[in-house]
């Protein structure tokens, strides 16, 4: 690629590569908004009452560089120590520390495909040699991921965009297969029977990683947490800017946690709603993955376009997420809404195809 005189103050990988495009959060127009898989529901009521009385105290100072209060309540929710759990601001910061610590320039850096694209940019961003391996149709764990023997392998699990979900023995023995770590990103995990939590205890090279942006609605406090064993962890904190989760972060955390009812109940109503647009979907004719998150996976049915459907529905004022990559061409991603917003969808849907 050619360089312009700024760029080459830039290393060459960094002035060469295309940034992650992250999901649309548009402002100029209110949408029906299904495409970054986003809670429905308010989190905790806990969550604003402890912010509006935290909002004209705490700014002055700076946050707990720890978050201890956010480690500790998870340290007695997950029955694991709190030197082996890491606090990060959105688990997008864990993911990216797990791979500064873990994959340098050249080293083998292994995941199934299609996943979370931002894997391939951290991979990118750190010269990694990133080893991909294609899913099946039905989103099986691909045998050659452990033949791969990467420095590092990530798996997301449930899986996005496809939403689903492999077993945690399947992972086990990825674990004990693998030559480095495996990090298992489970920011989708409440919305599911599984879970992989036990292999942190079992396999020295396993990092879970989790986030709060998803079952417990606080996308926009940026706040995520990983468990893996205490040296792990250690290392992970050194890379970790200092005070990188912010003092409201914190308190919106430890006030969702300690109401995880709250959540628990949304992660319900959710799953509920997941089935009925499922059901529907494919009653008019999507193939839809059976998924344990809170979106579905549907491939459009024979011979619609689903650039266009994607289109047609934004016109309409709901939006849903397309990929513009081979693989998923034929697919639209949609993230479970409310129940009202599931029948808006599902009637512009019908709308749409039958405009052609
Ligand atoms: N992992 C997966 C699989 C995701 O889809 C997302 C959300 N885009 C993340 C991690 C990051 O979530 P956050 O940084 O909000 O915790």
């Amino acid at each position: 690629m050619q360089q312009t005189e700024q760029q080459r103050f830039l290393l060459p990988h960094i002035a060469d590569m295309e940034g992650y495009v992250p999901g649309e959060q548009p402002k100029d127009r209110t949408f029906v908004k299904l495409n970054t898989n986003e809670n429905p529901y308010p989190p905790s009521s806990f969550v604003l009452d402890r912010l509006k009385e935290a909002v004209d105290g705490e700014l002055r100072r700076y946050p707990d560089a720890d978050a201890s209060e956010v480690s500790r309540q998870l340290s007695a929710l997950f029955s694991l120590p709190m030197d082996q759990i890491l606090i990060g601001n959105g688990s997008d910061e864990l993911l990216n520390t797990a791979m500064r610590c873990c994959g340098g320039p050249g080293d083998r850096v292994v995941y199934p495909t299609p996943t979370y694209p931002y894997y391939a940019k951290l991979i990118e961003l750190q010269n990694a040699t990133a080893f991909s391996v294609d899913f099946d149709d039905e989103f099986s764990l691909p045998r050659p991921l452990a033949a791969a023997q990467g420095k590092l392998t990530l798996v997301a699990n449930p899986n996005s965009p496809s939403g689903t979900l492999v077993s945690t023995d399947e992972l086990a023995d990825l674990a004990g297969a693998v030559p480095g770590i495996l990090l298992i990103d489970e920011a989708y995990v409440d919305f599911s029977d599984g879970g992989c939590l036990q292999l942190v205890e079992d396999h020295p090279n396993v990092i879970v990683v989790r986030t709060m942006s998803k079952s417990f609605s606080l996308a926009g406090m940026r706040i995520g947490f990983c468990f893996a064993s205490p040296e792990i962890t250690a290392g992970m904190r050194k890379v970790v800017d200092h005070y990188n989760v912010g003092s409201l972060a914190q308190i919106a955390a430890v006030a969702a946690l300690e109401d995880v009812q709250t959540m628990r109940t949304n992660a319900e109503r959710i799953r509920s709603t997941r089935t009925r647009l499922t059901e529907a979907l494919v009653e008019i004719g999507f193939h839809v993955w059976d998924s344990a998150a809170n979106f579905v996976l549907a491939r459009v049915p024979d011979g619609e376009p689903a650039a266009s459907l994607y289109a047609q529905l934004r016109d309409r004022g709901i939006l849903v997420r397309y990929f513009a990559q081979p693989r998923l061409a034929d697919c639209l991603r949609i993230s479970v809404g409310t129940d009202e917003e599931t029948d808006l969808l599902l009637s512009e849907l019908g709308a749409a195809l039958r405009a052609g």
